[in-house]
């Protein structure tokens, strides 16, 4: 094996001083706070060095039980802990529903899907518009609950909303859903794994019973982390704690919450640098209009390239978008570098993260870019469809 591949000089960032706009990476981006303790909480079990509870979520230097209580209030909720990821918040979830139903949105994430399967829970979907705009209608929840109390012979266990979705970064009603469910008393589950830590989410107003959120992608945190919060009525069950005792050691863990596998999946940089992030995404979701307002600027700047065309609802309530590019798809088909040639064109212009073969369509995320930034990226892009023929209005 070639063990000089892994040397440091060779480790280096596909991304390195380029305009990342790759729909994951922009509200994962560390804060300047995060970037000053990376080194110092770097180690192994940086956190664990002062542990009398045997719980993570217990720490108190660091201040881990703090920032989990201020973290849930944060989010309109009673209490929280951190996963590996929103995907196990998510089967933290469903794992105290086995067997149990769920409805989830059209528009869910792989790993809602994948959290259900694994904890054999049965699923129903409500549908969205399609195309163009590929909305969710709230009250079609209503009608898929109807629709599994006729298949199943009562209401589901829970209902899972992706408030801000991967694809098309629509931004669902969740207001009325979490209305819905609580009318026909189905506890409300919200994948925020897109939307809280960029923007403004309160549990008590969207009457969620457990808010699913990523640090990595939406809480500038070093991956994995994720949060699960809920209320206190339903933490015993989420949380319950181990009940095992070894049949010939006689040995218990009466402590540890099994569904964060006894303590937490998650400690050093990733639960560090949420925490010297936290302040800073307090502060940052008070200003998410002005990046809603960057995002609509972008979509009119965009759609002056001919055929360039928004997917999904407008206008624009969030910072993922997906568009539609057939001038750029025609000019692919007789590239010499066939679809790579937009990824290339893009990155000789100091942009990055539109995917590597993709022309026909394409999703960016201008969260968190300058002016200035975003400035460029327009005129990236506009310079590419000039170069190449295709009519760009003034
Ligand atoms: C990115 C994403 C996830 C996965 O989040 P992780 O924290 O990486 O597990 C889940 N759901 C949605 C809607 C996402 O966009």
């Amino acid at each position: 094996m070639d063990l000089n591949r892994y040397s440091p000089n060779n480790l280096k960032r596909p991304s390195k001083g380029l305009i990342n706009i790759h729909p994951i990476q922009r509200g994962g981006i560390l804060t300047e706070e995060a970037r000053k303790i990376l080194l110092e909480w770097a180690d192994g079990y940086s956190v664990c060095d002062v542990c009398l509870e045997g719980r993570v979520d217990l720490l108190r230097n660091p201040p881990v039980d703090e920032l989990k209580q201020d973290v849930a209030e944060f989010l309109g909720m009673d209490t929280a802990r951190f996963t590996a990821g929103a995907r196990h918040a998510k089967f933290a979830v469903m794992s105290a529903f086995q067997r149990g139903t769920l409805v989830l949105d059209s528009l869910a994430h792989y790993t809602s899907y994948t959290s259900a399967e694994l904890n054999d829970m049965r699923v129903f979907e409500v549908p969205n518009s399609g195309y163009p705009d590929f909305r969710v209608d709230p009250e079609m929840y209503a009608e898929t609950f109807e629709r599994v109390r006729e298949e199943t012979g009562s209401y589901p266990d829970l209902a899972l909303l992706t408030h801000v979705d991967y694809r098309y970064g629509n931004l669902a009603d969740a207001e009325r859903v979490g209305k819905i469910c609580e009318e026909y008393e189905v506890l409300f589950v919200l994948n925020t794994a897109y939307s809280s830590g960029v923007m403004e989410v309160n549990g008590k107003k969207l009457r969620t019973a457990f808010i699913v959120a990523s640090g990595h992608k939406s809480w500038a945190a070093t991956a994995p982390i994720g949060i699960l919060a809920t209320n206190y009525e339903l933490s015993d069950r989420v949380f319950r704690t181990s009940k095992m005792r070894g049949d010939w050691s006689g040995r218990a863990f009466t402590k540890k919450e099994l569904a964060v596998f006894g303590c937490s999946p998650v400690f050093g940089l990733p639960v560090m640098t949420l925490m010297a992030s936290f302040p800073g995404v307090v502060e940052r979701v008070k200003h998410w209009n002005e990046e809603i307002e960057k995002a609509r600027w972008f979509v009119r700047e965009m759609e002056k390239i001919e055929g360039v065309q928004l997917i999904g609802e407008r206008p624009k309530n969030h910072t993922l978008m997906h568009f539609e590019s057939p001038a750029f798809h025609s000019i692919a088909k007789k590239h010499r570098k066939r679809g790579y040639f937009l990824y290339h064109e893009l990155k000789k212009r100091g942009v990055f993260g539109v995917q590597a073969g993709m022309t026909k369509n394409f999703k960016v995320n201008i969260y968190g870019l300058s002016w200035e930034d975003l400035d460029k990226v327009v005129s990236a892009f506009k310079d590419i469809a000039e170069n190449y023929g295709v009519e760009v209005e003034d």
